[in-house]
């Protein structure tokens, strides 16, 4: 029984053929495509988006999850067709993100809803040293490759600044203990970390050698 996805020809030989199992697959990627803003499309006129984004396509850094679709309204639009040639995003996203507390691994909840206004550059821009001519805060730049740049991956950056550096429980999180492994902050175990003096190891290494 041989099924053809019509998606196949349009995604080129990269993709293997379709089976019962990667059904899903393939409607994750008609969404992608769905998704896609394209430079030829944004030449005629912005483009307008409201919609959820399912959480699989917003391909979040090991250890972070979505908890649900991120809603995300807003516009995309080509800045300076002649020249520069950067796609400016903006309107705003509601996410809740999951991750695991640094030091207690509890898992942690983020909730966005926020507007945000990202700029894409062509990435041949960074080939050719272009990249001086940007003026913009770092942190609102991005690049883009070949003819777009796609909507999960516009919501992808937005999400990375939105993270913490450093993801903790709450201010106060105590961590586990590093001998019995219980976590600090429901279980104060007694263990007293044992401190030892490094000026000590040149003496210790001398007993061992006798
Ligand atoms: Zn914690
Ligand atoms: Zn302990």
């Amino acid at each position: 029984m041989e099924r053809r996805c019509p998606l196949q020809a349009a995604w080129g030989s990269r993709l293997i053929a379709p089976s019962r199992g990667t059904r899903v697959h393939w409607e994750l990627l008609r969404a992608e495509r769905a998704w896609f803003i394209s430079t030829a499309a944004l030449e005629e006129k912005p483009f307008h988006f409201r919609a959820v984004i399912d959480s699989g396509l917003v391909r979040l850094p090991e250890h972070w999850d979505l908890a649900k679709g991120v809603s995300a309204s807003g516009c995309a639009t080509l800045l300076d067709k002649h020249g520069l040639r950067s796609i400016r995003v903006r309107g705003r996203i509601e996410a809740s993100a999951l991750c695991d507390c640094d030091l207690c691994l509890k898992q942690v909840r983020h909730d966005f809803d926020a507007d945000f206004e990202l700029h894409f550059y062509p990435m041949e821009m960074i080939d050719s040293g272009g990249e001086a001519a940007i003026s913009r805060a770092e942190t609102e730049v991005g690049f883009y490759e070949g003819d777009g740049v796609a909507l999960p991956d516009v919501i992808r950056e937005q999400l990375l600044l939105w993270f913490p550096v450093r993801n903790l429980c709450g201010p106060g999180c105590k961590g586990l203990c590093q001998i019995c492994g219980s976590d600090r902050n429901v279980d104060p175990c007694t263990c007293r970390p044992r401190f030892e003096d490094p000026r000590w190891d040149a003496l210790r290494q001398l007993s061992l050698k006798r």
